[in-house]
C-alpha cells in the first residue's frame, strides 16, 4: 500500500517544475514585446536629443505597462498552484478516508480557499506581510531599477538603440549577468526572476504544509509527522538537523503533530504521517465506534475528527 500522502509529494516536485518554468515564460513574454520594439530602433540611432527622450520615456512607459501585467499574471500563477496543492494532499486524504472506511467525507472545496487565503494573506506569519504586498513590492522595485538604467543610459550618451539592449538585458531570465552588470547598474539585479520564484516557490510550499497538517491533525490514527529531506548535497544544514536529530524523543525527524516546524522560503522538504496502528486495527477501531462500543476514548476522538472533517 502506497504511503497515505504519497501522491501529494510528487505533486509538490511537479508543480514547483511547471511554476518555474510558468515564471520564466512570463519574462519571456515581456523580452519578447520589447525585442519587436527593439527591431524598429535599429535605425533611429541618428535621433535628435528631444526626440531621443521623448522616446525613451514612450519605450520605458509600455516596459512598465508590460512588467505590471506579468506580475498581475504571476500573481494568478502563484495561487493557481497554490490551489492546486492543496488539491493534491485533498485528494490523498480522501482516498485514506475511503480507506479506514470514511465514505461520506467528501471536499467541499472551502477548506481549500481557507488555507490558500491564510497563507497568501500573510496570517500564516502573523505579520503585515502578504503575497499581493510582496509581488507589488518587487515590481515597484523593478521599475525603479528600470528607471535607472535609462537614466544611466541618458547620462553616459548612449544611443537609444543600446539603452534598449541594456533593458533587454535586463528583462531577460536567460541573460547571464556578471559583476560588469553591478558596476554599471548599482542595486540592479542579475536575474529577473529570482523573487519571484523564491516567492513561488515558498507559497507553494507553505500550502503543502498547512493543508497537510490542517487535514491530518485531528485524525485520531496518525500519531506523528515525520520531515523528509529531498536528499542529496543542497539540503542546507537546517533541514538535515530536522530530519535527522531525534528532537522530541520520538525519533530522527519526528514530530509531535502540533510540533512541526514551518520550512523556510525555498524549502524542498515533505512530510509524511506516522502510522504505528495496522489496517485492520484501524478498521476494527472505526467499526467499534460505528457501533458505540470498545475503546470510549478512541471514540471521543473519532467523534471529534470525524465533527472536524465537516470543514473539508
Ligand atoms: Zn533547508
Amino acid at each position: 500500500m502506497p504511503k497515505p500522502f504519497e501522491y501529494a509529494q510528487g505533486m509538490r516536485n511537479k508543480i514547483v517544475e511547471k511554476q518555474r518554468k510558468e515564471i520564466k515564460g512570463i519574462y519571456l513574454e515581456v523580452l519578447k514585446e520589447l525585442q519587436d520594439e527593439i527591431t524598429t530602433l535599429s535605425y533611429k540611432d541618428d535621433m535628435s536629443e528631444n526626440l531621443k527622450i521623448k522616446y525613451l520615456k514612450s519605450m520605458k512607459k509600455e516596459l512598465e505597462e508590460n512588467m505590471r501585467y506579468a506580475d498581475k499574471k504571476m500573481e494568478k500563477t502563484i495561487r493557481g498552484n497554490m490551489d492546486n496543492m492543496v488539491t493534491a494532499i485533498l485528494k490523498d486524504n480522501q482516498t485514506f478516508l475511503k480507506g479506514m472506511g470514511f465514505h461520506d467525507y467528501m471536499s467541499n472545496g472551502k477548506a481549500m480557499r481557507d488555507i490558500v487565503e491564510r497563507v497568501a494573506s500573510g496570517n500564516l506569519y502573523k505579520g503585515k506581510w502578504s503575497l499581493s504586498s510582496a509581488i507589488w513590492g518587487d515590481n515597484k522595485q523593478k521599475l525603479n531599477e528600470i528607471n535607472k538604467i535609462v537614466a544611466k543610459g541618458i547620462m553616459k550618451n548612449k544611443g537609444v538603440y543600446n539603452i534598449a539592449k541594456d533593458l533587454e538585458r535586463y528583462v531577460n531570465p536567460r541573460a547571464r549577468k556578471n559583476y560588469n552588470w553591478s558596476n554599471m547598474f548599482p542595486g540592479s539585479r542579475r536575474k529577473i526572476d529570482y523573487n519571484a520564484q523564491r516567492l513561488a516557490r515558498t507559497m507553494v510550499q507553505h500550502a503543502y504544509e498547512e493543508s497537510f497538517v490542517a487535514v491530518t491533525k485531528n485524525n485520531p490514527f496518525i500519531e506523528a509527522y515525520q520531515w523528509i529531506t529531498s536528499g542529496g548535497s543542497r539540503v542546507c544544514a537546517l533541514c538535515m538537523d530536522r530530519e535527522s536529530v531525534d528532537h522530541y524523543g520520538l525519533g530522527p525527524g519526528i514530530y509531535p503533530k502540533d510540533k512541526l516546524p514551518l520550512d523556510h522560503p525555498n524549502g524542498m522538504c515533505t512530510f509524511d504521517v506516522v502510522i504505528t496502528m495496522s489496517n485492520d486495527e484501524i478498521a476494527d477501531a472505526v467499526a467499534d465506534w460505528y457501533l458505540g462500543v470498545g475503546d470510549k476514548s478512541m471514540n471521543k476522538k473519532i467523534d471529534k475528527y470525524v465533527k472536524d472533517l465537516k470543514k473539508f
